[in-house]
């Protein structure tokens, strides 16, 4: 990267001075890819009145020319997916292959909603009289509140902004600042479509402007993506102000090997769902509990395929995995890792770090010799790092695999169909899967965690289109 990037807070379709912070790309310490210029609480009532204005305008147009707009912005997106794709990878480290693939799906988020403006929003009821005609049909909230985490700087933010839209609501974004360069950038391109005021962003510090959002701001509605403890915190503002809200939060995913399994596959599956994004995704798969029969060998294979694991700067295309993110997370995965070193044993490590650069890199790790309850077995470690946990039988994996107070994704490698569906029915998670990586689903499908993943709403697909509006249900007696 050459160019230094400025980012501003966006009010109302203007651009808000602020402080001055200077960022730092994680893949190469001395390289300076942006300033973020951060607002603080007291405009955060301005964004919601701006959003406020502008969500009555935007209502009032048909499902079909608000479609239009969200396919312009799919449009823009994909003219600038390099750009953005390559800017997001010099903020926050992830590889550039994986960045220009969410940007894609934000583009492919973007056309599902638009199309949502030409489908039906209701439903004809019959009613006791036949002289009444009875009809639901779905009307906005008014302004969204939407707190988005760093980790998915580009397809989170969209799959919030994209439904709410195309249920006529206006947006007051605050998005991570770990990911702020990325938002500025989202919303130049956006700005070029969208009426002033429909979707606002604001730049600064989460607990100060998340709090100020969801305590005092005349919001309607709130989503949040986020770690457990801030969602929690959110949520428990939103339901005494009697706000509707969906959070999203942590997991600890796991990946069950059992003894029927084909190696080869499930271990480049385990690769990509516990090490892609350098661990730090919600769905990542950081316990892989193997039945005791297969596990010396899916052992040996990890180990090999793990040792040769490219770790590199996130713009090589190469590298399969980047650094973390940030100092933050360096420090905070590096405690983890310590702590694995001294209290369980090495299975596999990346022997080298493809890069002369200093940055926030950490070699993939994976571990064993601690049982289930272990803090490496249950705290969410957001790192390029897993815990192998052994079971005796099938009945005893799925036990492992539900021991968490989370459960976002889950899933079985096996050829065998019985153990397939078994799993599918007992696994206490809300994206189950077969011989496929821990990981989101796609864009028309239901996201979301069961127990303490989520608020227990779903995003994305059909779902995401329950949360973005209320039905109202309208009865009409012909007297005649
Ligand atoms: P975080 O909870 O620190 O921050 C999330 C957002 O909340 C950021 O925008 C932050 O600025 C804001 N925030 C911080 N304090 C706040 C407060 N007091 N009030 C309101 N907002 C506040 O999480 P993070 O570090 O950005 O993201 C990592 C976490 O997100 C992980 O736990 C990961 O599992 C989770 N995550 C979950 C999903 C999912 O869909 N389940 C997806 C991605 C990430």
């Amino acid at each position: 990267m050459t160019n230094v990037y400025e980012a501003y807070s966006v009010i109302n379709g203007k651009q808000q001075d602020g402080g001055a912070t200077t960022i730092y790309n994680p893949s190469n310490l001395s390289e300076h890819v942006g300033i973020l210029h951060d607002v603080s609480s007291p405009v955060v009532e301005e964004a919601t009145e701006a959003a406020k204005h502008a969500q009555q305008a935007w209502a009032s147009l048909s499902g079909l020319k608000k479609g239009a707009t969200l396919e312009n912005l799919a449009v823009k997106l994909e003219e600038n997916k390099e750009d953005i794709a390559t800017l997001a990878s010099s903020e926050m480290g992830k590889p550039i292959k994986e960045m220009k693939g969410e940007v894609a799906r934000g583009v492919q988020l973007l056309r599902y909603y638009a199309a949502e403006g030409s489908r039906s929003d209701g439903d004809v009821i019959p009613a006791a009289d036949p002289q009444v005609h009875q009809y639901s049909k779905r009307v906005p909230l008014g302004v969204v509140g939407v707190i988005t985490p760093w980790n998915f700087p580009v397809a989170i933010p969209i799959w919030k902004i994209a439904p709410a839209l195309i249920c006529g609501n206006a947006v007051v974004w605050k998005p991570a600042k770990q990911a702020a360069l990325t938002a500025s950038k989202i919303m130049d391109v956006f700005q070029e479509v969208l009426p002033a005021g429909l979707i606002n962003m604001l730049i600064g510090s989460g607990s100060q402007l998340g709090n100020t959002l969801l305590e005092k701001a005349t919001i309607d509605a709130l989503s949040f993506t986020g770690s457990t403890a801030t969602g929690l915190h959110a949520a428990a503002i939103c339901a005494s102000r009697n706000i509707k809200y969906q959070t999203e939060m942590g997991g600890k995913n796991v990946a069950v090997v059992l003894d029927d399994a084909d190696l080869d596959k499930t271990v480049s599956a385990i690769l990509s769902g516990t090490f892609t994004s350098a661990g730090q995704k919600c769905t990542a798969s950081s316990r892989i509990v193997a039945e005791k029969t297969i596990m010396p060998a899916l052992k040996d294979k990890l180990k090999t395929a793990v040792a040769e694991l490219r770790v590199g700067e996130a713009l090589d295309e190469q590298n399969f995995l980047g650094p973390v993110s940030s100092k933050d997370q360096y420090e905070k995965v590096n405690g983890y890792i310590s702590l694995a070193k001294k209290e369980a044993n090495v299975v596999a490590e990346t022997e080298t770090i493809a890069s002369d650069q200093e940055g926030y890199y950490i070699q993939p790790l994976i571990v064993e010799g601690v049982d289930a309850n272990h803090t490496l077995a249950q705290e969410e470690v957001f790192g390029p790092f897993a815990v192998l946990l052994e079971a005796e039988d099938f009945d005893e994996a799925i036990d492992i695999a539900n021991h968490t107070d989370y459960g976002l994704s889950a899933s079985i490698f096996t050829n065998d169909l019985s153990r397939s569906h078994q799993f599918l029915e007992r696994s206490e998670a809300g994206m189950v899967r077969v011989n496929l990586e821990t990981a989101g689903v796609e864009f028309q499908a239901p996201f979301g965690g069961m127990k303490m993943s989520s608020s227990h709403t779903r995003e994305q697909g059909q779902a995401a289109l329950e949360f973005y509006s209320e039905t109202k249900t309208c009865a009409i007696k012909h007297n005649g």
